[in-house]
């Protein structure tokens, strides 16, 4: 029996460096990050397919009547989605699956899909995050507060998660989301159909 992939979610408030993470994660190890749809208009060096689909509100609102995301959000004033097809193919496949998505598309996930490892990224402080915020030189004054305010709300989701991981050097986020995966991959609800029954499983070789 070929063993399905894991659907890994990395989430949690904007500017805690998720993004950064996640870059770092794929860079060392062999999984599938699914790039998601979005309406907002690429940032300077921003390639469409790479970074995101960037369509039309109204390609965007088409796909959602087609039922073509596995969730999709309105974060601030645009619409972002993650394609549903390619996810669940590549999980089929035996890929692990990395989506890198905001709280509220997280937990509309877990509501179809419980099985995946939900891993909620927090900063060290609430101070560094307004550091890293300002830092990555993307808002307004406007939609820096939007961002920073929405984030002391936000943390409280963390409870609804599997995971928490402190981002305070991206080595150490990048081992921390690495041995939660490790693990994950160990866990008896995870394998005992394989160790089991399978006739491909270890008591048959
Ligand atoms: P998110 O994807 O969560 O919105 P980003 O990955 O864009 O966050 O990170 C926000 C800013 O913080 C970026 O400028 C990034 O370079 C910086 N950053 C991310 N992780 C760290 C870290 N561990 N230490 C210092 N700066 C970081
Ligand atoms: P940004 O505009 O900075 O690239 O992303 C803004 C927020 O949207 C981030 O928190 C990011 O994780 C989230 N995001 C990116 N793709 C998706 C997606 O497909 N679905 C959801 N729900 N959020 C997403």
């Amino acid at each position: 029996m070929s063993r399905k992939g894991l659907l890994i979610v990395i989430s949690g408030p904007s500017g805690t460096g998720k993004g950064t993470v996640c870059k770092a994660l794929l860079k060392k190890n062999d999984f599938w990050i699914s790039t998601s749809a979005t309406t907002r208009s690429p940032r300077k060096g921003e390639v469409d397919g790479v970074n995101y689909y960037f369509l039309t509100e109204e390609t965007f609102k088409d796909k959602i009547k087609n039922k073509d995301f596995l969730e999709y959000a309105k974060v601030y004033e645009n619409y972002y989605g993650t394609p549903k097809s390619q996810v669940l193919k590549a999980i089929d496949e035996g890929k692990d699956v990395v989506l890198e998505i905001d709280i509220q598309g997280a937990l509309k996930v877990k509501e179809s899909y419980p099985e995946g490892v939900f891993i909620f990224i927090l900063p060290p402080s609430m101070k560094e995050l307004k550091n890293r915020i300002i830092g990555r030189g993307s808002e307004t004054p406007e939609s820096l507060n939007l961002r920073f305010k929405s984030a002391y709300k936000e943390i409280n989701y963390v409870s609804k998660y599997n995971y928490a991981v402190i981002n305070d050097t991206v080595d150490n986020a990048v081992e921390n989301i690495e041995s939660i995966i490790t693990a994950e991959k160990c866990r008896v609800d995870r394998i005992k159909d394989e160790i089991l029954n399978s006739k491909e499983g270890i008591l048959y070789e």
